[in-house]
């Protein structure tokens, strides 16, 4: 599988019930681990998360999310996640705060921070987003965490600049990049854009 340059290949898995969509299950996720040479990073838009977490390590997951909103005991997954060697991440949708993470941020590697409503590619991105990166790059810093802070959906060359700015560091973008031209070019494209809103906050 050529990666045209991302650094991490995002697969999003859904059930039909947290999400409206269905996706793809552990077996193609294993397929997909074998055809990449990247790290493989799981978005589980499931319920009952807590059940599956084994399956999709197994299959070759190396960054494992949950979403706060779809699991009952959010610590224990995470725990467990570390316990089966795959690095803990949890996605939060636009209507959730970033206190549903508060408890749990010093055992996390990386927040997801949904910028759509999850479920179907291509949607816009929800400009409210925003603030919510930039508090929770805010309070891991004052607390003197390496934290990653993720961003998913509606993710393009001409607002990469933003979603990094307020602190983000992981950009998943899908017909951002699909649906370009070139997507080698577009990948590297985000990713000095991204960088620049960085270095220099203001700019
Ligand atoms: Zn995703």
């Amino acid at each position: 599988m050529g990666e045209a340059g991302a650094d991490l290949l995002h697969v999003d898995v859904m059930d039909g019930h947290f999400v409206p969509n269905l996706t793809i299950g552990p077996m193609i996720v294993r397929a997909a681990n074998e055809a990449s040479s990247v790290p493989l990073d799981v978005h589980l838009m499931i319920r009952n998360a807590e059940l599956y977490l084994e399956d999709y390590i197994r299959a070759g997951a190396d960054i494992l999310t949950v979403h706060a909103e779809a699991v009952t005991h959010l610590h224990g997954a995470i725990q467990k996640i570390k316990s089966l060697g795959a690095r803990a991440s949890v996605a939060l949708n636009p209507g959730t705060s970033i206190e549903a993470v508060d408890c749990v941020l010093e055992d996390l590697d990386m927040v997801l921070i949904m910028t759509v409503n999850p479920g179907f590619g291509g949607q816009s991105f929800i400009e409210s987003c925003l603030p919510k990166i930039e508090q929770l790059r805010e309070r891991a810093v004052s607390r003197g965490l390496e934290l990653d802070i993720e961003v998913d959906g509606g993710i393009k060359v001409d607002n990469v600049h933003r979603v990094a700015s307020a602190g983000a560091n992981v950009i998943v973008s899908g017909s951002g990049i699909f649906k370009s031209a070139d997507w080698a070019k577009t990948i590297w494209e985000m990713r000095e854009r991204a960088v620049r809103a960085r270095t220099r906050p203001q700019a």
